[in-house]
């Protein structure tokens, strides 16, 4: 079970959060890219692997959203809210 960190709780079970997906690029502007480039923006989602930049929601806590760096090959986190 992962160990989330939050900033205002500490320390908490994952089960207590949703998932809100990797961070990912600006929102392009879809008069300005191609059809192509704006459906992949839609649809494909990024699944890279090693460390990734993550949303995570405190949902069943503070309600706080937080974003921290996970290593999709361990699990481990590998830079926490606070980290600079
Ligand atoms: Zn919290």
């Amino acid at each position: 079970m992962l160990l989330i960190p939050c900033p205002f709780c500490g320390p908490r079970n994952e089960s207590e959060f949703a998932h809100g997906g990797p961070v990912r690029a600006r929102r392009p502007d879809p008069d300005a890219v191609s059809d192509a480039a704006w459906v992949e923006y839609l649809t494909v989602t990024p699944n890279p692997q090693g460390p990734v930049q993550e949303h995570w929601w405190h949902v069943r806590g503070c309600g706080t959203w937080l974003t921290l760096w996970r290593d999709t090959t361990s699990h481990d986190i590998v830079k926490g809210p606070d980290d600079a």
